[in-house]
């Protein structure tokens, strides 16, 4: 085989890979009837749009999400202020465990990133983390909290990380091989092709 074969099969094992992963997150977006769903706090939980709701609501065990206006933007501001309230509540909760302050909470959208810690003391967090099972995103938390001791990825910073989390590397293979379903589920693009489905000519 020439330098150039195996460079070209590695490349080609390792895209292989990546499709197989965006396979496996796009066949779980919508539940076996075909209802499109997302995940809650690590927990699957059926959309449904709904006329007589103006505001998202999580009711009995499904989401429900205004029909007029456009679902996908009032959802993803759902899950923003969820997750103000509840990965703040979890944050000064575990702030005063570890004993270390941050300066303000941004929620944001990372593409790429679940949280960072500035040196300024601003905590920012992927609100995506909101699907994630709670103690998913609580390593974040820890992780990032971790950061006011240790401006790096030293020993010590993971010293304090295992710590206030011994289970973090369980919790980092979780975000690593659902990152790509988070991200599909989090454009909720899967709701128009989900409702496109019903009225598809037979
Ligand atoms: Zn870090």
């Amino acid at each position: 085989m020439t330098d150039i074969e195996t460079v070209l099969r590695r490349h080609a094992r390792w895209l292989e890979k990546r499709l197989r992963e965006y396979e496996r997150a796009r066949r779980q977006l919508l539940a076996d009837d075909g209802t499109p769903r997302t995940l809650y706090r690590g927990q699957w939980i059926p959309i449904h749009l709904a006329s007589q709701t103006n505001t998202c609501r999580l009711e009995r065990g499904t989401l429900q999400v205004p029909i007029q206006g456009d679902p996908r933007s009032l959802l993803r501001d759902w899950y923003r202020s969820q997750a103000r309230k509840e990965l703040g509540a979890m944050s000064s909760l575990l702030a005063a465990e570890m004993g270390v302050r941050y300066q303000r909470l941004q929620i944001r959208l990372q593409r790429t990133r679940w949280g960072s810690y500035s040196v300024r003391g601003t905590l920012s967090l992927n609100w995506r983390l909101l699907m994630a099972p709670p103690e998913v995103s609580r390593y974040v938390v820890v992780h990032e909290l971790a950061h006011a001791r240790h401006m790096n990825h030293s020993s010590s910073f993971w010293r304090t990380v295992q710590r206030f989390c011994p289970e973090y590397r369980q919790h980092i293979d979780w975000l690593r091989e659902n990152r790509l379903l988070l991200e599909a589920l989090s454009s909720f693009s899967h709701l128009t092709s989900g409702s496109r489905k019903d009225s598809a000519p037979r």
